[in-house]
């Protein structure tokens, strides 16, 4: 059979954005798989994905790009460290999406990154026009723009019932991070 690679985005305000795109990622190792998860905005202090990247190796690796949280929490760092974290990101990304070797490629919170204004929507639809035909192409964050979702294949909105966090119960590992 031969392989039609898919676009796929998972946004919305709800928990499981990034999650799903693990699962793929457990669920194709299955198969031998491999690929990459480029993570755009995490990467100070979000460790269990790394942990977990060591046993899905070789098959996956995990690129951690971006510069930690944006404008919240314990940012410190000028808004232009960011862009320049970001633009890096968009090259490795730009590179993993063209390699025929590549089965599945993560662009982890991407759609933030735009939303942000770190990089712009036509940033992340030329990296989508260069995909690799066969590499599946996951994007994730909240605030997908219009035309990505337009362009994307399987898009899904995760949506808020209810969070821990709601009720004052702090982020656990295993299940947030
Ligand atoms: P996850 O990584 O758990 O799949 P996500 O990718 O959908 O979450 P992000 O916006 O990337 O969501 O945020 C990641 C972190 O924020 C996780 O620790 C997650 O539990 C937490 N989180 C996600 N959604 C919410 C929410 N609606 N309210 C509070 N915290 C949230
Ligand atoms: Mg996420």
């Amino acid at each position: 059979m031969k392989r039609v690679g898919l676009i796929v985005v998972n946004t919305g305000g709800g928990k499981g954005k990034t999650t799903s795109a693990l699962g793929m990622m457990l669920r194709s190792c299955g198969y031998d798989m491999k690929g990459v998860m480029i993570q755009f905005i995490k990467g100070s202090w979000f460790y269990g994905e790394k942990k977990s990247f060591i046993r899905l190796a070789p098959n996956f690796k995990l690129i951690t790009a971006g510069r930690g949280f944006v404008g919240i929490l314990d940012d410190k760092l000028p808004r232009d460290e960011h862009k320049v974290a970001a633009k890096k990101a968009l090259d490795i990304s730009l590179k993993e999406v063209r390699n025929r070797e590549n089965d599945v490629v993560v662009l982890d919170e991407i759609n933030y990154a735009v939303n942000l204004g770190l990089i712009s929507e036509d940033d992340v639809i030329f990296i989508i026009e260069q995909k690799y035909p066969s590499v599946h192409l996951i994007l994730t964050g909240n605030f997908a723009t219009e035309k990505i979702i337009e362009l994307a294949d399987t898009v899904t909105e995760m949506k808020e019932i209810k969070h821990a966090y709601q009720k004052g119960k702090k982020a656990q590992i295993g299940i947030d991070y």
